[in-house]
Order: structure tokens, then C-alpha cells, then sequence
């Protein structure tokens, strides 16, 4: 079963971290978005490696991802929905 990672946006926004967007080996898939305050998987785009997954549980110590089944993972094609993110507009 392939499996993708899912951030938990409730968790993820009580805090101000980043911390695994900076270690995703894929471009473009673990990203910031500023206005809810939370990291988000462009799911189509992930490759389910589990550094991100690490990197909350084990460095960041906050445990808001988890690897899902893509199956589950259902609404969350942040590509496909919404393209590439303008990161003009990004909040400095
Ligand atoms: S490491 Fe965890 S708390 Fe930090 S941005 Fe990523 S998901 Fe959020
Ligand atoms: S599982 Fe790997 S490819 Fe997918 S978001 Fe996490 S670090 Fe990136």
C-alpha cells in the first residue's frame, strides 16, 4: 500500500516550526502555507520517504504528521486543486 504524508494543520499552526519543509527531498511537495499557519503535502507529489515524519516526531518533537494510505488521502491533491503556490504573495 503506497503511502503519503498528512500534516495535521490543528497542530502544525500552534506552532511556528517549518522545520520539515527544509528537509523534504522533493521540490515543490512540503510546503508553508502562511495563511493558516501550517506545513501541507501536495500529495501528488509526495514519495511517501517518511524524512518529514522524522524530522516532527523525532527532531521538532510536535508529531503533527503521519503516513497515510494515498486512498485516504482524498481532497488533499493540493497541486492538482490549486497549482503551484505563488510564493509573491506569501506574507514576508
Ligand atoms: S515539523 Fe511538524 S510542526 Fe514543524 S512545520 Fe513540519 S509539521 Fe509543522
Ligand atoms: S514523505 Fe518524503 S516526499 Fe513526502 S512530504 Fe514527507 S519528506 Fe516529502
Amino acid at each position: 500500500m503506497y503511502k503519503v504524508a498528512h500534516v495535521d494543520a490543528s497542530k502544525c499552526s500552534a506552532s511556528n516550526c517549518r522545520l520539515c519543509v527544509l528537509y523534504c527531498p522533493e521540490p515543490n511537495t512540503l510546503l508553508y502555507d502562511e495563511k493558516r499557519n501550517t506545513a501541507f503535502v501536495a500529495v501528488d507529489r509526495c514519495k511517501g520517504c517518511g524524512a518529514c515524519l522524522r524530522i516532527c516526531t523525532d527532531i521538532s518533537k510536535r508529531n503533527c504528521i503521519t503516513m497515510v494510505a494515498v486512498g485516504s488521502a482524498q481532497g488533499e491533491f493540493e497541486m492538482s486543486r490549486y497549482g503551484m503556490p505563488d510564493v509573491s504573495k506569501q506574507e514576508k
